[in-house]
């Protein structure tokens, strides 16, 4: 019996896990309740664990020796007031599982449901590590995400290889894409002060208005991507917040401005944070100042090549070639991207559509279509018994 038909039979179960976690979501780094619903799963499964993980993510093992592979799902849900009337409709007002982070944990359980028997039968030589992952979403007051925490505190130092899976509420349910080297973009983030000199709005010509410099320096940073990077790299910088004022006759003092800058290299994600320290710096030239900082965030998710060529294999064989696909690039950010630089990786998506409402991630309307939960469960469980026999 396939994995795929095995997960099938599991469908209720992992449903039913889902729907409790969407029911009961929590916020970065707060997964208590969560972390308990998986080792409660893992301790009827008699796999053990580890809790306190990045504070509150739990690691567990099954095998030991190597091969050695881990598998991923992140825990956490949004600040988000959830708008649809389901059964199963989050009851922590103002919290949603609008990521699908509730999929992930239910699917992951899944594939240990399923490995856990295999390694008892003596089917399965080797170790697969889970690593139940908080805060995908958030970072805590130190600026890191769990993901970070994790590799940080070694949860990837004894495995030679890792994989996570994200569904996706806009592709097609039952589908598989994945994609080799550079996936999902690096996220950092910027904020600025433009310092003028306020005054009398009738008398602009007396004070040093910041909202005029503010839009020169605007203007230089949306020319950025277009006459400064080559065309041929992808990235993108997005003024995301901006302040000023409060009285219609009276020119501020200063205007705070904010935004994210994302690329995929290195040398572009350098160039652009060159560019917009320059753009900052016209203020100058008309005799303002300002006050830039900019924040390194995730990373450049990077697929490696031989383990997205393995995903697209076990992917045809599982699905069939016709729901497999090529995955896109993405300006969006994963925290995936710690680990996969700490280790080789492979993040792919699954298709979740529920319906045909628009229903994007980040939502108060999001949701998918969970016959896609089974599916990325035979997908991590089936990568890693291939990963086991064949390495
Ligand atoms: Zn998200
Ligand atoms: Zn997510």
């Amino acid at each position: 019996m396939t994995y795929l038909t095995r997960a099938h039979a599991l469908t209720d179960k992992l449903i039913a896990i889902r729907r409790d976690l969407h029911a009961h979501p929590e916020l970065a780094f707060q997964e208590v309740r969560t972390a308990q619903r998986v080792t409660e799963t893992l301790h009827e499964l008699g796999i053990e664990y580890t809790t306190g993980i990045a504070k509150t993510g739990v690691v567990a093992y099954l095998g030991e020796g190597a091969p050695r592979i881990a598998l991923r799902a992140d825990m956490d849900a949004l600040p988000i007031l959830e708008a649809n009337a389901v059964e199963y409709k989050s009851q922590n007002d103002g919290v949603m599982h609008a990521c699908g982070h509730d999929a992930h944990v239910a699917g992951l359980l899944g594939a240990a449901m399923m490995l856990s028997e295999d390694f008892k039968q003596g089917k399965l030589k080797g170790t697969v590590k889970f690593l139940f992952q908080p805060a995908e979403e958030n970072t805590d007051a130190e600026g890191k995400s769990g993901g970070r925490r994790m590799v940080e505190e070694g949860a990837l130092d004894d495995v030679d290889a890792v994989v996570g899976l994200h569904v996706v509420s806009s592709m097609p349910s039952g589908r598989v894409y994945v994609r080799a080297g550079p996936f999902m973009a690096a996220a950092d983030t910027f904020e600025a002060e433009v310092i003028g000199h306020g005054g009398h709005g009738a008398y602009a010509h007396e004070s040093l208005d910041p909202i005029w410099l503010s839009v020169q320096v605007i203007n230089a940073i949306h020319g950025i991507i277009s006459r400064r990077v080559d065309p041929i790299k992808q990235g993108v910088i997005s003024v995301c917040a901006i302040h000023a004022g409060l009285a219609l006759n009276v020119i501020p003092g200063s205007v705070q401005l904010g935004g994210t800058i994302r690329s995929f290299e290195t040398r572009v994600q350098d160039q652009l944070h060159a560019d917009l320290e320059r753009a900052f710096a016209l203020t100058r030239v008309f005799g303002g100042d300002y006050k830039l900082s900019i924040t390194k965030g995730y990373l450049p998710t990077v697929n490696d090549p031989k383990l997205a060529e393995f995903v697209r294999v076990i992917a045809t064989d599982l699905v069939g070639a016709e729901n497999v696909g090529e995955a896109e690039m993405q300006m969006g950010a994963e925290d995936f991207s710690f680990m996969a630089r700490a280790k080789p990786g492979v993040f792919f998506n699954v298709g979740a559509k529920k319906d045909e409402q628009s229903r994007p991630h980040h939502n108060a309307i999001f949701d998918i279509d969970e016959s896609a939960i089974p599916i990325g469960a035979a997908m991590l469980a089936e990568t890693a018994r291939r990963y086991l026999s064949e390495h």
